[in-house]
């Protein structure tokens, strides 16, 4: 038996969980917050609904890492350090050079570090959770878990955009998509729920969280996915436009008198999408709340069904065809509404909702009628357990 952490480390956060292996049973999880801040604040869940929480002052990762470690054994959870046996880490960008997770060496942190000019918020934050745990526990095995190695099936027709080919060969500019490991998750549950075997099956993942994206998925293989070189390109997100004329970008600089491009994509990546169209909010709880009195909060929430029903068209015309859509994350998860409106303009597709089935949240189980053509599944990721299993995997 082995005791595994899957981590999730941010710039200034540190989300994590603990599992028994390979039983998968999670014996606790936990995040820390404003890393850096005075007031970081530090919380454990675990046995059947205890928490742990405290404030206090957490200088950095290193530090955060420590606490943590020490205060599983406070509470029992562990005995020893070395009952934790691995540790696998969520990491944003693998570029062309990982297509699948690897145990990380100094190569390969080298390399993680070198690939942030294509993520350059997540990977610095990833490679310092991973850094953290190396100084602490340098004896585990450590394994990276990449957000775009499951896209690396794509083809070159669909992972190159239409510019010069040198920029391809030169620069390595091409679509990577992110959410992998979420997309893959949920098309092995699929299987399983559908009982077929996944190498027979054509399916839609829909992630439709805060960051969102949808995955045209071939036999297990990601095929096709919204996101692009970044996560900023594809649907419209909680505060990312998604798909944009980038000729717009010049015209505003010139009209607002921007003259830093930076800024023009901070404001691509904060300050659009739901909370740019609606000027109230990125959250989807707050906009259907306001949806019958507010005229833009309601068009941020047609804007959002209407992008992702066409990434579903386009992705079902690509695979000449679909057996199951997929519905995952914050928003696919959990609101009814939306999941309606989006399979109500489905109908080309004979896919159906079953009114009943599609009442719930986060449970895993078919949505659509008994008529539908393409089977509704509503699937919650996992992207944690599937970092633990690359632990095993790897171990
Ligand atoms: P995620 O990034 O996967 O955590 O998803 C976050 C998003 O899920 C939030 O911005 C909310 O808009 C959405 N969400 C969470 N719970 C609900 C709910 N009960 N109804 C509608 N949307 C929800």
């Amino acid at each position: 038996m082995s005791k595994t952490m899957s981590i999730n480390a941010g710039s200034s956060s540190l989300k994590w969980k603990l599992y028994d292996m390979p039983q998968e049973t999670v014996l606790a999880s936990g995040i820390v917050e404003r890393i850096g801040l005075a007031d970081s604040i530090f919380t454990i869940d675990y046995y059947n609904g205890k928490r742990y929480e405290v404030t206090l002052a957490i200088a950095e990762h290193e530090t955060a890492v420590r606490l943590l470690l020490e205060q599983l054994i406070q509470l029992s959870i562990i005995s020893e350090f070395s009952e934790i046996t691995g540790v696998g880490h969520r990491v944003a960008a693998g570029g062309e050079s990982f297509s699948d997770s690897v145990v990380i060496t100094p190569a390969v942190l080298e390399e993680i570090q070198r690939l942030a000019e294509l993520a350059p918020l997540h990977n610095p934050a990833n490679a310092m959770g991973i850094r953290a745990f190396k100084n602490i526990l340098p004896e585990i095995t450590s394994v990276a878990v990449f957000d775009t190695s499951f896209h690396q099936t794509m083809d070159k027709t669909r992972y190159l955009y239409s510019i010069p080919m040198e920029y391809y060969k030169e620069h390595n500019v091409r679509k990577y998509g992110y959410h992998g490991t979420s997309h893959k998750y949920v098309s092995e549950r699929a299987a399983v729920l559908l009982k077929k075997p996944l190498e027979k099956l054509k399916l839609i993942s829909c992630h439709l969280g805060n960051g969102a994206s949808v995955c045209a998925i071939e036999g297990g293989k990601s095929v096709d996915t919204s996101m692009g070189f970044t996560p900023l390109a594809g649907l419209t997100m909680g505060t990312r436009s998604g798909d944009i004329d980038v000729s717009i970008l010049p015209y505003l600089m010139e009209k607002e008198s921007i003259s830093d491009i930076n800024e023009m994509i901070w404001i691509l990546n904060n300050q659009s999408g739901l909370k740019g169209i609606s000027s109230v909010s990125s959250d989807m709880r707050d906009l259907h709340a306001l949806e019958d009195s507010d005229e833009q909060a309601a068009l941020a929430l047609r804007i959002f069904e209407d992008r992702v029903k066409k990434y579903i068209g386009a992705y079902a015309a690509l695979m000449d065809g679909v057996d199951a859509i997929i519905f995952t994350a914050g928003i696919g998860e959990n609101d009814i509404q939306t999941r309606k409106n989006i399979v109500d303009g489905l109908s080309y597709l004979n896919a159906e909702l079953s009114d009943e089935r599609n009442d719930c949240r986060g449970v895993e189980r078919v949505i659509s009628s008994n008529q539908s053509a393409v089977q509704i599944l509503l699937i919650p990721t996992d992207e944690e357990v599937m970092i633990a299993r690359d632990v095993e995997r790897l171990r």
